[in-house]
């Protein structure tokens, strides 16, 4: 027996669901560029802006980390988010997500934030527990992870000099 409910997936708020179906599975495995020292699995495709992996399906854009959690643990119930316990948003490991309330979530952010908890600095992301920069960029539909930086300035130092390696017209016209 298939058991449906195990590849569905849900928008966050309920809005609407579509299936996981197996191509699905097979595209977003596909993506997953390496795994990192810590086991995260690294998303290599597009990125939302805030360091979330997107995958697409039915033409729609999907938070990576929730279609993994839906392919390998299971359908999330509406109202629950998918935490990483790894702290690492580009990350896309089952074994590294776990369900949350929306409560627990906002008591997590509004803990740990720094006032300065969005950097404003282009492809520099703050990972509130882990308390540390993440800086990636988004290239031609994936996700090129930087690293991940104790100190903003280092983070932005990396940031500029991925851009200038990957945005560079050299490198453009490959
Ligand atoms: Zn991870």
């Amino acid at each position: 027996m298939i058991d449906l409910e195990k590849r569905m997936i849900s928008k966050a708020g309920g809005r609407f669901s579509v299936q996981i179906r197996d191509e699905d599975v097979h595209r977003f495995l596909s993506k997953v560029l390496h795994v990192d020292k810590q086991d995260c699995w690294i998303w290599g495709a597009s990125e939302n802006g805030r360091g979330y992996g997107q995958f697409y399906m039915k033409k729609r854009p999907w938070l990576a980390h929730r279609v993994s959690y839906s392919i390998f643990k299971g359908y999330i119930p509406s109202g629950m988010v998918v935490d990483h316990i790894c702290h690492n948003r580009a990350c896309v490991n089952p074994h590294h997500l776990r369900l949350a309330t929306n409560q627990q979530n906002s008591q997590y952010r509004s803990g740990a934030a720094p006032r300065n908890s969005h950097s404003h600095v282009r492809n520099v992301y703050w990972l509130k527990d882990a308390k540390v920069w993440q800086v990636g960029i988004g290239l031609n539909h994936k996700y090129i992870y930087g690293g991940i930086f104790k100190s903003l300035d280092d983070a932005q130092e990396c940031a500029r000099k991925m851009r200038e390696k990957y945005f560079s017209p050299e490198f453009q016209g490959n």
